[in-house]
């Protein structure tokens, strides 16, 4: 694996001294099969193609644990076996690349960015008890005390905060719309970087607000639908609505924003996202946040990103356009990605593996 490439792990993110979450290797003849499906562009106000594109879609996108633990025990094609060990290779863990990855951050500054639901904590159920494990949290503490770390997810930013509760670290809410520096000021930050509140989406905030109030009177039609405000941008869970009613659901919220132009429909992991038609993603807060740390045109800077979900694809690809660092797939399922390296699961990560994948086992790096 080259170096200066986004990577793809089961479980894990590294730091120079710990690896942040040491995860289960993915190799070992798991038998995934890996999802060739490369989930389309889905937006409102194309075509959409197939008029049933957007329940695939969404079914594609959501493959719950019981659907991959079936998916395990079916046969898979001698398609999908043949492949998986190319995509192992394409992608390898970055548990079982931890050397490499190591060497290849040596006298650079790495800069950690990460996603949080279904990165930091489990898809769950119920958003609002996504929670983040104390293991989880002690890890990216040791993490944020040596290197600057991020945490850039599609939520509200106070929300992940209250999540996380971590005052040292850089959070990013709404899909990096929604940006602050930490509350304490951490030692490596350069002298030249710059305190920020980036908030480029605040003139959608009154439309936002509208919409929202409109979806939570809609979407009460369809049982188990959630609708999150997420301040600059609107999440529509439906998690937890029988997949039976998921068309239903898309074409009403479709319908809705057709009298929103300026906003834009997304598919993430079981959830549609409404968010402003701006040109801003995650790849583009990974960029800001480079920015204000003094990094912009550095060239001793790795950053590393870890996300599971489509929206981190545009962060993969800046770090892959970039040739530096390198980003991490969490999944359970080999898919599509513009990461390097992959990680299996976010909840395998324990205090003992921690410890048993620290430096000392490396003893030659
Ligand atoms: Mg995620």
């Amino acid at each position: 694996m080259p170096s200066g490439q986004n990577v793809v792990l089961p479980e894990a993110m590294m730091a120079n001294q710990t690896p942040l979450f040491p995860w289960r290797l993915m190799s070992g003849g798991g038998g995934f099969g890996i999802r060739r499906k490369c989930l389309p562009q889905l937006e409102l106000g194309s075509n959409g193609g197939r008029a049933n594109a957007w329940f695939e879609s969404m079914k594609a996108s959501s493959p719950t644990h019981a659907n991959a633990a079936a998916a395990l025990a079916s046969s898979p094609s001698v398609a999908d076996q043949d492949e998986h060990p190319t995509w192992m290779v394409r992608h390898p863990s970055a548990l079982s690349s931890f050397g490499e990855i190591i060497r290849a951050s040596k006298r650079k500054q790495i800069v950690m960015f990460l996603d949080y639901d279904g990165t930091l904590s489990p898809i769950v159920d119920d958003p609002d008890r996504a929670f983040i494990s104390d293991a989880m949290r002690d890890a990216v503490r040791d993490v944020a005390r040596n290197f600057p770390t991020a945490i850039v997810s599609g939520r509200c930013r106070d929300k992940v905060y209250n999540f996380v509760r971590l005052a040292e670290l850089y959070y990013a809410g709404s899909h990096g719309m929604d940006i602050k520096v930490p509350a304490k000021g951490p030692s490596f930050i350069r002298a030249n970087a710059k305190p920020v509140l980036f908030q480029p989406a605040s003139k959608f905030l009154p439309m936002i607000e509208e919409v929202y109030k409109s979806l939570i009177e809609a979407t009460k039609s369809i049982p188990g639908a959630k609708v999150e405000n997420n301040k600059f941008c609107l999440s529509v869970h439906f998690r937890c609505v029988d997949e039976k009613r998921w068309s239903a659901l898309a074409d009403l919220v479709k319908s809705m924003l057709k009298e929103y132009p300026k906003l834009k429909l997304t598919l993430g992991r079981k959830v549609l996202e409404i968010r402003p038609l701006i040109k801003w993603d995650k790849g583009k807060a990974l960029e800001f946040l480079l920015e204000s740390l003094g990094f912009a045109d550095s060239s001793d800077v790795f950053p590393i990103y870890i996300g599971d979900d489509r929206t981190d694809e545009d962060a993969f690809k800046v770090l892959r356009d970039r040739g530096q660092g390198f980003g991490i797939l969490v999944s359970k399922i080999p898919k599509e990605t513009n990461a390097s390296y992959s990680l299996h699961d976010p909840s395998e990560a324990s205090l003992v593996e921690r410890r048993r994948l620290s430096l000392e086992s490396y003893p030659n790096l």
